[in-house]
C-alpha cells in the first residue's frame, strides 16, 4: 500500500512541497469531517450529530461523492485555469469558489470529527477503499483517523490498518472515572486502556493520546495521574488541551450560572507540569498543544501551521487554497442533499488579504517550536522589543521563538501582532 510505504515517517511538510503548492495548485493536505458522535459531551463545540445508523450509508455516499467531484474537477493540472464559472451555494446564496483546476495528491490525510470509528467496520471500509480508488495516494505519507474509546474493535482496527490508516488519533481526555463522568464520555478508563492496547495489536505504530486540563473540580495531583499513566503506555504523541468553554455548549450555560469556575493560575499550573512531565519522559514540545518522541511530529498539522493549503470534504469542512477560504454546510442530511443532486455543499467564502494571512502565519507559527519568521514581525519592533524583555520570546536563526514563560501566554503574545 501507499500509506504503508512511508508508515511512521514522521516526514515533514518541506518548504518545496509548498512552493509546487503555490505553483501547481497541487492539494497535498486533505481533511475529511465525519460528524457522528455515539454520545454528545458537554463541552463540545465542533458540529457533531447523535449517531444515527439509518442516516450514516447515505452520508458515507456523498462523502465520496464530494471526493470525487473534486478529484474530477481537479483531473488536469497542467490544463491551469478555470473550468467553471463560480456557482451559487445552496443555501445561503454563497458563491462557491471558482473551481479552478487542481490536482489533488495527498501527502496527508486526515479523518476527524465527530468520532470517524462510530462508523461501522463495513461503512468504515466503503469510504476508505472509495478514497483508495478515487486518489492518487502514491505520495501520502501520513493518513490519521480519529479514534474515541469504546468505538474500537479489533476487527475495525485491522481494517483501519490494511486499508492504510498509518496513524491513530485516541480521545482519551482523562485516566479519571469521576471526570470522564463528567465530561460526558461514553469510555470509563479501563475502556481506554483497552482501545490503546487493541489499536497497538492491531500494528499502530504511531498513535496520539489526547488529553484536556483546566476542567472543573480536576487537580494537580489527578492531571499528575493522567500525564503519567498516560506516558506509561509509550504513545507516540500526546496533545494536551486546556478546556475552553464554547458559547452554545451546556459547560458555557454551567459556568455563566456560577457552576463552574475558571482559573487561569491553575491551568497555568497544569500547563507547566505537562511540560517537566512530558519533556522529562523524551516528548519534544514542538507546538503548545502537542508533544512527540523525536521524528513524530504530525505532518498534517504541521502543513495547517505552516499555512499550507488544504481541502476540506465533508458537512462545516474548511478549506483554505491560496487567498479564498470556504466552508460547508453545517447539516449533513443538506449536505448529502446537495453533494448527491451535484449542487454546491458551500455556505461560506472568505476572500483572504494577505494581511489576514500574515496575522494567522505568526499567530500559528509562534505556537510551534520553530517559531515565526522574524521578516513577518518587522513592522512591530516595539512590541517584539518588549517580549523580549519581559523574557517572553527570544530570535533565533531568523525566527522569532516563545521562551518557556512565553509558551504560557502564548495567545497574549499572539495577539499582539494582530
Ligand atoms: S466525542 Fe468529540 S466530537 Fe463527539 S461530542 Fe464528544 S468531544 Fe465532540
Amino acid at each position: 500500500m501507499a500509506a504503508a510505504a512511508n508508515h511512521n515517517s514522521g516526514a515533514t511538510v518541506s518548504q518545496r512541497e509548498q512552493n509546487e503548492t503555490a505553483l501547481s495548485d497541487t492539494i497535498r493536505h486533505i481533511y475529511v469531517h465525519v460528524p457522528f458522535c455515539a454520545r454528545i459531551c458537554p463541552y463540545c463545540a465542533f458540529y457533531k450529530e447523535l449517531l444515527d445508523r439509518s442516516q450514516t450509508p447515505r452520508f458515507c455516499e456523498a462523502l465520496l461523492g464530494e471526493l470525487r467531484q473534486e478529484a474530477l474537477a481537479t483531473a488536469s493540472p497542467s490544463a491551469g485555469g478555470q473550468d467553471r464559472p463560480e456557482e451559487k451555494a445552496a443555501d445561503e446564496g454563497a458563491a462557491r469558489p471558482r473551481r479552478v483546476r487542481r490536482h489533488l495528491l495527498p501527502s496527508t490525510i486526515y479523518f476527524g470529527g465527530g468520532t470517524p470509528t462510530a462508523l461501522t467496520t463495513a461503512q468504515l471500509e466503503f469510504l476508505l477503499g472509495g478514497l483508495r480508488d478515487a486518489l492518487d495516494l502514491s505520495k501520502l505519507i501520513e493518513w490519521t483517523m480519529e479514534a474515541n474509546p469504546g468505538s474500537v474493535s479489533e476487527s475495525k482496527a485491522a481494517l483501519l490498518r490494511r486499508l492504510g490508516i498509518t496513524r491513530i488519533s485516541l480521545g482519551i481526555q482523562s485516566w479519571d472515572d469521576d471526570l470522564l463522568k463528567l465530561l460526558g464520555r461514553e469510555h470509563n478508563a479501563k475502556q481506554g486502556e483497552e482501545s490503546f492496547q487493541i489499536l497497538r495489536n492491531a500494528g499502530f505504530s504511531n498513535i496520539n493520546v489526547d488529553l484536556m486540563f483546566g476542567l472543573p473540580g480536576q487537580t494537580i495531583h489527578q492531571w499528575r495521574n493522567t500525564l503519567e499513566r498516560s506516558v506509561s503506555l509509550k504513545p507516540e504523541h500526546i496533545s494536551t488541551y486546556c478546556l475552553t468553554y464554547e458559547e452554545d455548549t451546556e459547560f458555557f450555560l454551567r459556568l455563566a450560572r456560577g457552576e463552574f469556575r475558571q482559573d487561569p493560575d491553575t491551568d497555568s499550573e497544569f500547563f507547566e507540569l505537562t511540560m517537566s512531565i512530558l519533556e522529562t519522559a523524551g516528548y519534544e514540545h514542538y507546538e503548545i498543544s502537542n508533544y512527540a518522541r523525536p521524528g513524530f511530529r504530525s505532518a498534517h498539522n504541521r502543513a495547517y501551521w505552516s499555512g499550507s493549503d488544504y481541502l476540506g470534504i465533508g458537512p462545516s469542512a474548511f478549506s483554505t487554497i491560496g487567498m479564498t477560504r470556504w466552508q460547508n454546510i453545517s447539516d449533513f442530511r443538506r449536505y448529502a442533499d446537495a453533494v448527491l443532486s451535484e449542487k454546491s455543499t458551500v455556505c461560506s467564502v472568505e476572500h483572504l488579504t494577505s494581511e489576514m494571512k500574515r496575522a494567522e502565519r505568526i499567530a500559528l507559527g509562534l505556537r510551534t517550536a520553530d517559531g515565526a519568521p522574524a521578516q513577518l514581525l518587522e513592522s512591530f519592533p516595539d512590541e517584539t522589543r518588549e517580549f523580549i524583555r519581559l523574557g517572553l520570546l527570544r530570535r533565533s536563526r531568523g525566527n522569532f521563538l516563545l521562551t518557556r514563560a512565553g509558551k504560557a501566554l502564548a495567545d497574549s503574545v499572539a495577539e499582539a501582532f494582530v
